[in-house]
């Protein structure tokens, strides 16, 4: 059984006025969210705020009655759906939040070595093993829709006007499709759930670089965010970061 360390942290970055990203991380450390939201200066943060107290509220008050994965996954998907009609329902009763809705990257940590995520959106989770990232989720977005089809690269998607577009997002539909990937994990493995404010502007390399640097979840957030901030930081950037140590005799 791993052991595991959860930090976070969110800065608004160089050029907005607003954060409209939100983060959750329980207090037993199993579940955690990133959510960015969008839908002009009154939606945005409400959505997104609204996403993790749904997720936070169906953790405290409707927990899951076990730790399996598979407990774990039923319960994820009806907390995001959850989420998902409680920012619809918002949406349809004020007039001053009609575009709002947010992404979502929700991890929860299961029993034997497995983490189970849900995803809808551009936020992103990527696990860092043996100094390689691998970005666990899809975006959905116009952009990396078009790159999956071959239609654009990578590069070119970076500086895409159309690279904000997103093609799902919680709140929009009375019924979302959420991406659900399980995930086995390894001692010395780092998970990282981030908002699209430092995917844009740090590359897979980079995550790979602070994350190998240091030792603690609490610096690697500090250092991706600063990375961040130095690039230029054009968005929001919040940041989640799960560091896996060895079983319980405390090997590493
Ligand atoms: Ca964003």
């Amino acid at each position: 059984m791993l052991k595991w360390h959860v930090a976070a942290k969110t800065d608004a970055g160089c050029q907005r006025q607003r954060n409209e990203d939100n983060y959750y991380v329980s207090p037993d450390q199993r579940l955690f969210v990133v959510a960015d939201g969008m839908g002009g200066a009154a939606g945005g943060a409400k959505a997104s705020k609204l996403a993790v107290e749904i997720l936070e509220q169906e953790w405290t008050k409707n927990p899951p009655s076990g730790h399996s994965a598979e407990i774990l996954r039923k319960w994820l998907i009806q907390a995001v759906n959850k989420a998902n009609e409680a920012i619809f329902d918002e949406r349809e009763s004020s007039a001053l939040v009609k575009g709002m809705g947010t992404t979502v990257v929700v991890g929860v940590q299961a029993d034997d070595n497995k983490l189970e995520i849900a995803h809808v959106g551009d936020s992103r989770a990527y696990l860092l093993r043996e100094d390689k990232a691998v970005l666990l989720t899809n975006d959905h977005s116009v952009v990396q829709e078009m790159v999956r089809a071959g239609r654009l690269t990578e590069a070119q998607a970076r500086t895409n006007p159309y690279k904000n577009l997103i093609t799902r997002c919680l709140g929009h539909e009375k019924k979302v499709e959420i991406d659900q990937i399980p995930v086995e994990l390894k001692p010395k493995d780092w998970v990282v759930l981030c908002s699209d404010g430092l995917s844009t502007v740090l590359l897979d390399d980079q995550i790979c670089d602070i994350v190998s640097k240091k030792a603690e979840p609490k610096l690697v957030c500090e250092e991706l965010v600063q990375q961040t901030i130095d690039g230029g930081a054009p968005d929001n950037v919040t940041v989640v970061v799960v560091h896996y140590l060895g079983s319980d005799n405390g090997s590493k």
